[in-house]
């Protein structure tokens, strides 16, 4: 019997989600969330899909990742789809932070594990998380390939003129500063599906790819490859986000330096952890925010004005930087959900052949969809992402393939 199941890791600094998929039919078979790892109060929560059964939580402290993983696999090995099973053909690791060498999904082995270690200065959130799944799912299956998968990869194809900043190229250099973009998975998989809902080939279609979630990044993909992409050295640039405050004047961070006060570690606390739609208005969460808006809060409009106007520019630049576009599309938590955050970004866009249909817009559902009215030149689609899934079809073709 050749081994069909892909054991998909995404560990994050206090928590690990999985989820465990077939690829003899892409079904998920269990998926869980270990979260608050570290502290008295963890939890994992574990759904076995196959065969019934509900859902399970535990509750109690698990120390560390290591503890985290182990008891993902009992609960699996309670399902009786433990990490043991022979129908374990890999196990695949979301990692965040490939650099410049780290550019396809690859077999994990001491040197690159050494290299994911190495980029730690540059992903200092995820890299060492990301690290430590490995390094647990290794202890527990050291016979069993291990595949990463990288957030970067997508984006590396960026031309040199994308990727680089506007600084001296020897400080640049010297410390790998560029632009690596994140949610590369994502934008790899959503463009792959927005080309099929247009009956296409990835490399006959030009995208703008809006990934709306609590992060969030803009892509500009020309025939499957990207040309350019919002997030930078850091998930920090871009678009307004959930709490990153996306572009600002980098000027801003030497002034609240020297006239705040404030140190580095502050600023960085601030601009990742308390802008965006919280800092601006409170609230991260779009649903919140449209309640809000519906009761006439003004801080909720002007936190929804000022995410539209951003997307919006986004587009405009995506749009000049392709120099013609097939469609525009929208996916992750805001993306998939808000018809009034994408009917906004797309108003007033007619004359570069862009408009939403308000019934096909607020019809909702989970498929790949268009959104736009027929004699649309560009097409506006919403396609759900499915991160998971691409890791385990990257990761389940590499170990194919061997
Ligand atoms: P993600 O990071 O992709 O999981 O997206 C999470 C975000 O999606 C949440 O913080 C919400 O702002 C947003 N979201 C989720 N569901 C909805 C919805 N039904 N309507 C509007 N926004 C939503």
């Amino acid at each position: 019997m050749t081994p069909t199941r892909v054991l998909v890791l995404n560990s994050g600094s206090s928590s690990v989600k999985y989820q465990l998929i077939d690829m003899a039919d892409r079904s998920r078979l269990a998926v869980g969330l270990a979260e608050r790892i570290g502290e008295e109060t963890s939890a994992l929560h574990h759904e076995p899909l196959a065969g019934g059964g509900g859902k399970r939580e535990r509750h109690g402290r698990l120390a560390d990742h290591d503890a985290a993983l182990e008891a993902v696999a009992e609960e699996l090995a309670a399902d009786g789809m433990g990490l043991d099973s022979p129908e374990l053909a890999v196990i695949g690791h979301r990692v965040v932070h490939g650099g410049l060498k780290l550019t396809v999904p690859t077999l994990v082995d001491d040197a690159v594990l050494k290299e994911i270690e190495r980029l730690i200065p540059v992903a200092p959130l995820h890299n060492p998380a990301n690290v430590t799944g490995i390094r647990t799912a290794q202890r527990l299956r050291p016979d069993l390939p291990q595949v990463a998968v990288f957030d970067t990869a997508f984006h590396s194809a960026m031309p040199e003129h994308a990727a680089r900043y506007a600084i001296d190229v020897e400080t640049a250099d010297a410390h790998r500063v560029r632009r690596y973009g994140f949610h590369g998975t994502s934008h790899a998989y959503v463009s792959r599906k927005a080309a099929e809902l247009l009956g296409k080939d990835p490399s006959e279609v030009n995208l703008i790819v809006l990934h709306l979630g609590n992060g969030a990044s803009a892509s500009a993909v020309r025939g499957g490859r990207c040309e350019d992409t919002s997030m930078g050295l850091t998930p920090l640039e871009g678009l307004v986000m959930g709490t990153r405050s996306g572009d600002i004047d980098p000027a801003v961070v030497f002034h609240l330096g020297r006239v705040a006060g404030m140190s580095m570690d502050e600023v960085d606390e601030l601009l990742n952890k308390r802008s965006g739609l919280l800092g601006l208005c409170g609230d991260n969460d779009m649903r919140q925010i449209r309640r809000r808006m519906a009761e006439g809060d003004a801080a909720a409009r002007l936190a929804f004005d000022i995410y539209i106007h951003r997307l919006k520019k986004y587009i405009g630049a995506y749009y000049a930087v392709l120099g013609t576009v097939d469609a525009v599309v929208f996916t992750a938590g805001v993306g998939e959900n808000s018809a009034p955050v994408r009917e906004a970004a797309v108003a007033g866009l007619e004359e570069l052949g862009l408009a939403v249909d308000g019934e096909l817009n607020a019809a909702g559902g989970k498929e790949a969809r268009l959104i736009s009215p027929s004699y649309a030149r560009v097409k506006v689609a919403v396609v759900p992402t499915d991160e998971e899934l691409e890791i385990a079809e990257q990761s389940y073709a590499l170990v194919a393939s061997r």
